[in-house]
């Protein structure tokens, strides 16, 4: 990478502005899933380590809107993130602004200090310019550790590097690292799995991998839309009709490299307890029934074709595995990638839903990656560059 890490500067004693991304799930005040704290943590103790005057954290939560909402307060963060740091973690109720300057003010030497949600200002989302100009009052060096916000040019990401010397975080070097060597020198066979509901917002990215890789496997939802393409009947199961003209010409493109399913796991509802049966993805599906899940022949033969690779880059569930009944094809998957990476092959997870499922099936530590960011790493999947990682400081 031409751009400057956290490593390339000196931080002891200054004022380090980190961009992390805390946007955590939420049951009321409890966070549900602490993976993107747990995530940020390298980066922190590597900053701690350098003897920094401050670190002060900035992050969103959700989509306020550009206002205050109660729900959407990074407040719980702060302790969680205390106790995984060891370290005190202090907060203040607004990201600028006297108070934000007071409580500042009031930390000691080495303080770690968290920010309110930057999203209750308009100013994050429109990236202005004054807004970045504030936040960036807080630092002398800003660090970005926020991959999961790298495809957005937001003011605490991209406008705040306007005025301070801006390095990668570990977490963005690392999911850097992972995604743009995957894409621009794969060790092959290099296969791509793509998966869950819809084509419509996967049509990029396909093609773009179709570019790359020796063989794209599509399930999930997704594949009904190139069986629907096709002609065969999928009764009740989710087909995007406005989508069937993009896959006919996907499939015409993409020849022998894109592998659909060869059976398919029916069902007469969208139901964990609906009857259901495994047809050929030579049959048409019966009316009243739909497609939720890929079969075990195809576990099989993705399998196969996963087996040999010495890249996977995987995206999106093999079919609705919220639902146990319909979890065994994602869960299958998840095991083949776990197999091949034992043999020595790079497997990276996009975030987000394939991310849930690998962790879910407990096999998240016997794949390499699992990214952060689930739209950012689609959009680098794309081959698009990202304002976040543009935004860096080149070495
Ligand atoms: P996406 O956000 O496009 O990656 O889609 C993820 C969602 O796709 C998950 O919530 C899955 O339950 C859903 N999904 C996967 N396969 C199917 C299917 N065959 N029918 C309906 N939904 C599906």
């Amino acid at each position: 990478m031409n751009k400057m890490t956290v490593r390339d500067i000196e931080l002891r004693g200054k004022r380090v502005l980190v961009r992390v991304d805390f946007n955590v799930p939420l049951d009321g005040n409890t966070i549900t899933d602490t993976t993107r704290i747990r995530a940020a943590l390298p980066t922190l103790q590597y900053i701690l380590g350098c003897e920094p005057q401050a670190v002060i954290l900035m992050s969103h939560l959700g989509r306020p809107q550009g206002e205050r909402v109660a729900e959407l307060s990074l407040a719980p963060v702060a302790p969680a993130l205390a106790e995984l740091l060891r370290h005190d973690v202090a907060f203040t109720d607004d990201c600028i602004g006297s108070e934000a300057e007071a409580a500042l003010n009031a930390l000691p030497r080495g303080g770690v200090i968290l920010l309110e949600n930057t999203r209750f200002h308009p100013g994050e989302s429109k990236n202005d310019n004054q807004f970045a100009a504030k936040l960036a009052e807080h630092g002398d060096v800003f660090v970005n550790d926020a991959f999961g916000t790298a495809h957005r040019a937001h003011a605490s990401n991209v406008g705040i590097a306007a005025h301070l010397t801006t390095v990668a975080g570990l977490l963005l070097e690392k999911e850097i690292n992972y995604l743009a060597t995957a894409l621009e020198q794969p060790q092959r066979p290099f296969v791509a799995i793509l998966g869950g509901a819809k084509v419509s917002g996967k049509i990029d990215v396909i093609d773009a991998l179709l570019g790359k890789v020796d063989r794209l496997l599509v399930g999930g939802g997704m594949a009904n839309t190139f069986f629907a393409a096709q002609g065969r009947d999928m009764a009740d199961s989710l087909v995007e009709t406005e989508a069937l003209d993009s896959a006919r010409n996907i499939l015409d493109a993409a020849g022998a490299k894109l592998v659909l399913p060869v059976d398919q796991r029916i069902a007469n509802a969208f139901r964990d307890d609906a009857a259901q049966e495994l047809i050929a993805a030579t049959a048409d599906v019966p009316a009243g029934w739909q497609s939720l899940d890929i079969g075990p022949a195809t576990v099989a033969a993705f399998a196969q074709v996963i087996q040999v690779a010495k890249t996977v880059v995987w995206n999106g569930p093999m079919g609705v595995f919220e639902m146990p009944a319909f979890a065994a094809g994602t869960v299958g998957l998840a095991r083949a990638l776990a197999d091949v990476t034992a043999k020595g092959a790079t497997t990276i997870i996009g975030g987000g839903d394939s991310a849930a499922a690998v962790e879910q099936a407990g096999l998240a530590a016997r794949v390499s990656h699992i990214s952060t960011g689930g739209g950012a790493s689609l959009e680098l999947l794309e081959g698009k560059a990202l304002p976040g990682i543009i935004a860096l400081s080149d070495l």
